[in-house]
């Protein structure tokens, strides 16, 4: 019988909670079907670190500078619209939009996609219905996950792979903690004991499980529109005169801000909060990325194959550490050599996620990555045309940003046809080959 393919994402689960639970003994069952199989412990996510921002680079294998949706949330500057997966009746979206890509399933036999619409190419196709009626925001939101794991043997008659993906823990993150993570993975956990000890299934199933992006704990709001109207900015979507800024922020850990001002003077006021982590502007002038933050100023640029990262000033990203016997004020490395040596610090990677957010045409004239702990209040449109903003719902975790706990995610697989490896970090792009070449091997 052919091999049996189980794929399921788990929205927002950083490396670090992750192997905490796993190394613990929570998660008795996938501790032993995944040890000694494939795993990648940390995945370098993308910026912002957002699930709209990571499918296209995980199952249509473009570049963020070719996503035509750079984020969940963005300003449309030709439309003069905001433009936002959220907007007022989320589902007409979903309908919309035409998918220009071929996703990386697509043609390997019989698939079923549970909640991906990035993904819908491949067969079957199920809507995130359980997102869109809001039931992941609560703990009911589990019992969509048991329903759908609980299935999949007698899926496994139809179908040769399975693509589920899993918002509770993301969503349970978001509204109750951690205590809401140990809810949705011990649940996961317990149904996924079902099927690995399932005798029909055995010798002939394989399982991956990873995640887009991480979260982290958050303690607090920064009102950046409470900022930017003290320094004389006017908040739009018409952009005519130079204080004139339409925000993006949403409430998570990134912005966007779109403006006809100078960016170096939005930059200059918003470089002094302690709560922002990171703020950058592109220099259209020299194509670098201008960095800046309470740490310091930098300047980011590409000379051939690699990123360079000259500091002006101090040190925004928190690097010195990690260089200790290099001159550090002017550091030039590949990219695969800044996962590396930044790993382990503050902001992994984040010299090249930053200048790769700014190849987008939709990408914001200032970007915002906020210190880890505070995020802006929530804002909603409706229909592209008005925006408001709220001060509730408050969230304990959050992600969106460049910090180390929402950029570092993780990949666990195993069964029959996955080699035993263990990788410390690859980038999320990479999911794309992975997937692409584990496919044409059992193919
Ligand atoms: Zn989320």
């Amino acid at each position: 019988m052919k091999a049996k393919t189980l794929i399921i994402l788990l929205d927002g689960v950083s490396s670090k909670d992750f192997f905490k639970l796993y190394n613990s003994g929570e998660l008795p069952n996938i501790k032993s079907f995944f040890d000694g199989g494939f795993i990648i412990k940390n995945l370098v996510s993308t910026f912002p670190s957002e699930s709209q921002t990571c499918y296209p680079l995980i199952f249509y294998g473009i570049k963020l500078s070719e996503t035509e949706e750079i984020a969940q949330m963005w300003y449309d500057r030709i439309k003069r619209q905001f433009i936002y997966l959220w907007d007022f009746f989320p589902i007409f979206r979903l309908h919309m939009k035409k998918e220009k890509h071929k996703s990386v399933f697509k043609g390997y036999g019989k698939a079923l996609t549970v909640g991906l619409k990035e993904t819908k190419d491949a067969g079957t196709y199920i809507p995130p219905f359980y997102v869109i009626c809001g039931l992941s925001l609560s703990k009911l939101g589990i019992l969509v996950d048991t329903a759908v794991i609980r299935n999949t043997p007698y899926l496994f008659n139809r179908y040769d792979s399975i693509m589920f993906s899993i918002y509770s823990c993301d969503h349970l993150l978001h509204s109750y903690g951690s205590k809401g993570l140990l809810t949705s993975l011990k649940n996961l956990d317990k149904n996924l004991g079902y099927i690995i000890n399932n005798k029909k299934l055995k010798d002939k199933l394989n399982i991956f499980i990873f995640s887009d992006h991480g979260n982290s704990p958050l303690k607090g709001k920064f009102e950046i529109q409470k900022v930017l109207k003290e320094n004389g900015y006017h908040l739009t979507r018409y952009l005519n005169e130079k204080k004139d800024v339409a925000l993006v922020s949403n409430l998570l850990n990134y912005a966007f801000l779109y403006t006809k001002d100078n960016p170096e003077n939005i930059l200059k006021i918003l470089s002094t909060y302690h709560q922002v982590g990171v703020v950058a502007y592109k220099n259209k002038k020299d194509n670098s990325v201008i960095i800046s933050n309470t740490n310091g100023r930098a300047k980011i640029f590409k000379d051939n194959e690699k990123i360079c990262y000259k500091t002006e000033n101090g040190d925004p990203l928190e690097y010195k550490n990690y260089f200790k016997e290099e001159n550090f004020t002017d550091i030039r490395l590949t990219k695969d050599e800044w996962i590396e040596k930044t790993l382990d610090s503050r902001f992994p990677y984040a010299v090249v996620r930053l200048y790769e957010v700014f190849e987008n045409k939709d990408c914001g004239d200032i970007a915002i990555s906020f210190d880890n702990g505070y995020c802006p209040n929530f804002s909603f449109t409706f229909n592209g045309r008005l925006k408001f903003t709220s001060k509730w719902p408050t969230f304990y975790y959050n992600h969106g940003g460049l910090e180390r706990d929402q950029i570092l995610s993780f990949l666990i697989a195993n069964g029959e046809h996955i080699k035993s490896k263990k990788l410390k970090f690859a980038k999320l792009e990479d999911l794309y080959s992975i997937f692409k070449n584990y496919f044409e091997d059992i193919k």
